[in-house]
């Protein structure tokens, strides 16, 4: 299969082209790019993640049903985790390997999974290699069946992990954080919940993880659409049935073309009469190289064998020294034309499978990206564009403007009904936002929010100081990878050794000073913005939908091998970057 496919091409293409070639490229996405922005000057607030009132039914949980009733709780933890993905499941298993017995995971949903119990539309999968994405396989003795894995087998990983490590014994689920306060005098938080609960724990890691709560676009009617709808992280499989047989007789219509759509539209393309996908911008659709997991590859890992691979992860790209030396003798300028020039060769190349695949020139036309690959998040898939070729599945493209109105009906463009029966948002998530449903305030009884209104300052994107005993996870100021858990990993156990420190010096507390959240605040500000890249991009979450960002309002540029050096360097030396407070205690 993988080499009847070809290999995904990524950023190693060659340039072969003229230089003007290049540059009337780049004049082009510049077109592209100032279209939309056109279009949208208000940024990140053409969306609304406030789905209260009529938008209420956009977030409910489609796949646990009611809501089981239980007693409000009221007690003490050691260490709460709000949210149950990724995030707080690895730092949980970091944490019982140091002792930590009283572990609580307070999480929205109906189980652990994060991410994974919330995304299950037809054709969810991960595209990083399962190798590296699941987390905890040595520990757990397992090797995923692919090289891709799916998301129903990357759930009962979670769950799986969870087992493990005895996290459901304390974990309460259907419960949403609401507060999150901090009590000087205990030296404790105090959590408030949606269910009427008061806990206490000494520490407190919000592991809400990075895309969490659904979003919409704000769309002129979409309520008063008289037709079946939902988002994408909220299937509603009583409606399409597991098999999708229920949208045979459907018309149905999907808004958005990013990752989820680009994984949900072959499914529904197969399964729906008519399938109208609505398109403001093209996502880049590579191949997905998957295979089974060889079970002769499998047997001979050995002990460790993922570990290593993190290790791998985690090291500095190495050079030759003819490289170094070709590297020294190039100016930045030169550089920066070069890796600019073969991120273009490469987005020609996905233009040409396009022309390979799709045998409508005009749709072929439409489904290609005019921006540099990685302004938005790459896609792998080899059943999205076929299915353009289905009789049934229209692409409405809307050149950038995206739909703007809805009625009763349907979506409406350019005077145009598209009358549908189901319409399915798949416009994404509300973008790396500390204390999502949760406020929380630190011990001066400041909002973390507020602090970080005018700039975000933090520790290594995971301490705040005024927060003491809080460890964000996955927030601004911390180092982004294309696979999320590299980063939970790295920040899960240099959490778990900061609460393994406190623990053993007898410690309440610790707390970020204010010179060491100076020094990262700078070093984030010293790494962003070297480069044009992201005002350049085609606006999209990667670059805040092309709002002004403050350079410290943003990820740490400096590189995953970099960012994990400083986590190790601030863990070495605990005393010259916290404070901490060792009293008797009022109360426990
Ligand atoms: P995205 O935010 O990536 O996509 C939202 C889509 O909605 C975009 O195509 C956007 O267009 C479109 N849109 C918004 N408003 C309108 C409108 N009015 N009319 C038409 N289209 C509109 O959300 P996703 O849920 O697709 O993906 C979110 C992220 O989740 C991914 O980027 C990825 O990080 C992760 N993910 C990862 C997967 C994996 O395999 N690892 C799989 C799925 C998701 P425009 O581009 O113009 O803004």
């Amino acid at each position: 299969m993988a080499e009847k496919l070809g290999k995904p091409i990524g950023l190693t293409a060659k340039p072969t082209r003229s230089q003007e070639f290049y540059d009337s490229v780049k004049r082009k996405f510049a077109e592209e790019r100032d279209l939309r922005l056109k279009y949208r000057p208000q940024g990140l607030s053409q969306y609304t993640s406030e789905l209260t009132g009529a938008l209420a039914k956009y977030e409910v949980d489609t796949y646990a049903g009611a809501v089981t009733p239980r007693e409000p709780i009221n007690d003490t933890v050691e260490c709460l985790f709000v949210g149950g993905g990724f995030s707080a499941l690895l730092t949980s298993a970091r944490l019982r390997e140091v002792g930590v017995e009283s572990i609580r995971i307070v999480e929205r949903g109906a189980d652990v999974g994060g991410t994974w119990y919330w995304n299950r539309y037809p054709g969810v999968a991960c595209d990083v290699v399962a190798y590296d994405y699941l987390p905890l396989l040595d520990e757990l003795d397992y090797v995923p069946k692919d090289h891709y894995a799916g998301g129903p087998e990357i759930f009962a990983h979670c769950q799986a992990i969870a087992r493990k490590y005895d996290l459901y014994k304390l974990a309460t689920f259907q419960t949403t954080v609401t507060s999150t306060v901090w009590d000087e005098a205990e030296q404790m938080w105090h959590i408030a919940t949606d269910r009427g609960d008061h806990m206490k724990a000494r520490f407190v890691i919000c592991a809400n993880g990075i895309l969490t709560k659904p979003k919409l676009a704000k769309i002129k009617g979409l309520e008063t659409f008289k037709g079946h709808s939902f988002h994408t992280s909220r299937w509603d499989y009583a409606y399409t049935k597991p098999d999708l047989s229920g949208l045979e007789d459907k018309v149905v219509g999907i808004i958005g073309t990013g990752a989820t759509a680009v994984q949900a539209v072959p499914g529904l393309g197969a399964a729906a009469k008519e399938l109208y996908v609505f398109q403001r911008t093209p996502s880049s659709i590579d191949i997905r190289d998957d295979w089974p997991t060889d079970p002769n590859w499998a047997r001979k890992l050995g002990p460790g064998w993922q570990a290593r691979r993190r290790e791998r992860a985690r090291m500095e790209p190495q050079m030759t020294e003819e490289q170094k030396a070709r590297q020294a003798a190039t100016s930045p300028e030169e550089k920066i034309r070069r890796q600019e020039n073969a991120n273009m060769e490469a987005m020609m190349k996905i233009h040409h499978r396009i022309d390979q695949v799709v045998k409508d020139k005009a749709t072929a036309e439409a489904l290609k990206p005019w921006y540099m690959l990685m302004c938005k998040r790459p896609c792998f898939h080899n059943d999205y564009l076929p299915t353009f070729n289905r009789p049934n599945v229209h692409l409405i493209d809307t050149h950038g403007k995206g739909i703007t109105e809805i009625n009763e009906k349907g979506p409406v463009f350019e005077g145009k009904q598209y009358e549908v029966d189901v319409l399915i948002y798949a416009t994404g998530f509300e973008v790396q936002k500390t204390g999502t449903y949760n406020q929380i305030k630190g011990a001066n009884g400041l909002d973390i929010n507020d602090k970080h209104r005018e700039g975000v300052r933090t520790l290594l994107g995971i301490h705040s100081q005024g927060y003491p005993n809080l460890f964000v996870m996955g927030g601004l100021q911390a180092s982004f990878q294309f696979n999320f858990t590299d980063i939970a990993e790295a920040q899960g156990e240099y959490i778990a050794a900061c609460i393994d420190y406190v623990r053993r010096h007898g410690y309440q507390s610790l707390d970020a000073t204010p010179k060491a959240e100076e020094w990262w605040v700078q070093e984030v500000i010293e790494h962003r913005g070297k480069t044009t890249f992201n005002q350049e991009c085609t606006p999209g979450y990667y670059n805040f939908e092309g709002e002004f960002q403050r350079r410290q309002d943003g990820n740490y540029n400096g590189g995953f091998f970099q960012y994990c050096n400083h986590l190790n360097e601030v863990r070495a030396r605990m005393d010259a970057h916290f404070a901490f407070t060792n009293k008797p205690l009022t109360s426990e």
